[in-house]
């Protein structure tokens, strides 16, 4: 039996050349962003000043194409300059700041508030790096005492300037370097989790690649048991018809040669039931491809209940009430036929399990709003309501070793998906489990009708 090997889904971890790609360019939008308000940012200085200024107007020029030939570096270059550039960027950018002091009222201007901020600021926008944090602290405590001590500050007030700009620019690498451990931790647990996965999924693999294999191997076995119970079994019926044909021909009593004749019928019906059990396995068990078609679900139901029935003969009475006008699927019949088998094998094996009396499997379906379902019914003991939400897992079974693979349901479920389908599992009210296929309507493509897309009128 050949099975369709299970997806494997991608770890979701970023591939790390497009994460690279993506920081950059987020990298750029900020920088672009900063530019630009360094830009406008003039108006305040306008108000600030109460008119306009060109030192100012002349330094926030500067200032921004320093930010924009930065921005052209960092695109430009390769990823280990970063640091380098963005050290020097928040040397400059800091040494910028500072100079708009001495326009805008010098020792009295608003902007010397802001000094001790710079540092936080470049923890901000660079938190893996600690180059830029340094750069602009050193810049800032050396700028603030040097701008002080030139407007004949006190050499106390400066120096007192000049260390609250250290210290914050101290805490801000202090705070950045934090955020790097954190970072760096949650990236080695993000790795470590995802090796687990993917270890994890191999092994699921690896298991399920033997199992496969095992079941292969049966089903090429079976296929040579079949051929070879055939050949035996057409001489026995070749033969029986001769010995039922000399029989009758003999003067024999009436009685004798009624019951003769029963004895004969009987063992042909029985010859004949075992050709049909073999003939439907060795459909069942070819191994070739099949593409998806037009398939009637009656045709898939009768395919699949025929050899069912060898299953469920003593353990439950099997019914079948689906109309042979369902419309069409497009899918693959024989593995259909295996879907159903295996939920009727499945039907079967709970009605044993829990040795119910009178059991019942219903096979119905229905078409609605452009879908068909089919739906296998037992009065069965149902599904545990631990079971219900890992039912379809891979390997799970309730079954022991011996009896269950935890393939049916799973490999059944990526086969109906295939098809664009669905099957769920759920609970009856009465009682016992149902299980449902749902499929979409086939929608027969029409032709173009003639003349259309054929370039007429051209
Ligand atoms: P397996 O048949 O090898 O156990 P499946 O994937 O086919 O693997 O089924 C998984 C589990 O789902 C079964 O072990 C069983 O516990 C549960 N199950 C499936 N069908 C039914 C049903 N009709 N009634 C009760 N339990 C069911």
């Amino acid at each position: 039996m050949q099975l369709p090997i299970p997806s494997l889904r991608p770890i979701d971890t970023p591939v790390p050349a497009e994460a690279a790609s993506t920081e950059r360019e987020q990298r750029r939008r900020k920088s672009l962003v900063f530019a630009v308000g360094i830009l406008l940012l003039y108006g305040m200085d306008v108000l600030i000043l109460g008119r306009t200024s060109l030192e100012l107007l002349v330094t926030r020029v500067l200032w921004f194409t320093q930010l924009m030939t930065y921005i052209w570096l960092v695109w430009k270059l390769d990823e280990r300059w970063y640091p380098m550039l963005a050290t020097v960027n928040s040397v400059l950018t800091s040494a910028f700041f500072l100079s708009l002091i001495p326009f805008t009222g010098g020792i009295q201007s608003p902007y010397i508030n802001l000094v001790p901020t710079v540092p936080m600021m470049m923890a901000l926008v660079h938190p893996r790096h600690v180059g830029p944090v340094l750069g602009s602290g050193i810049t800032t405590s050396l700028g603030v005492l040097g701008l002080l001590l030139a407007t004949h500050d006190s050499v106390p007030h400066a120096l007192g300037w000049a260390s609250m700009v250290g210290s914050s620019a101290f805490f801000a690498t202090y705070a950045s370097a934090q955020l790097r451990k954190a970072q760096t931790a949650e990236s080695a647990a993000r790795l470590e989790r995802a090796r687990r996965e993917s270890l994890e999924k191999l092994t699921v693999a690896d298991r399920y690649r033997a199992q496969t294999e095992k079941l292969a191997t049966v089903g090429r076995l079976a296929a040579s048991v079949m051929h070879e119970i055939n050949n035996p079994l057409a001489f026995v019926r070749s033969n029986l018809d001769f010995l039922r044909t000399e029989v009758l021909a003999q003067q024999l009593p009436d009685e004798t040669r009624q019951e003769l004749q029963e004895v004969m019928d009987e063992t042909r019906t029985g010859v004949e039931r075992i050709r049909q059990i073999v003939s439907d396995l060795k459909g069942f068990s070819r191994m070739d491809q099949e593409d998806p078609c037009e398939c009637a679900l009656a045709d898939v139901v009768t395919d699949a209940t025929r050899l069912a029935a060898v299953r469920l003969k003593h353990v439950a009475k099997l019914k079948v009430e689906v109309p042979a006008e369902l419309p069409e699927v497009f899918a693959t019949r024989r593995r259909l036929a295996q879907v159903l088998l295996n939920l009727l094998v499945n039907a079967g094996d709970a009605l044993e399990e829990a040795k119910v009396q009178g059991g019942e499997v219903t096979v119905r379906g229905v078409a609605e709003g452009g879908k068909v379902t089919l739906m296998v019914e037992d009065n069965g003991p149902g599904i545990p309501p631990e079971v219900l939400p890992r039912i379809f897992d891979t390997f799970f079974t309730t079954k022991g070793p011996e009896k269950g693979t935890g393939l049916g349901l799973s490999i059944s479920k990526e086969l109906v998906e295939r098809f664009g389908g669905t099957l769920r599992a759920e609970n009856r009210p009465e009682g016992g489990a149902r299980l449902c296929l749902e499929l979409p309507v086939h929608v027969p493509t029409s032709p173009l009708p003639l003349g259309e897309g054929r370039g007429e009128g051209l």
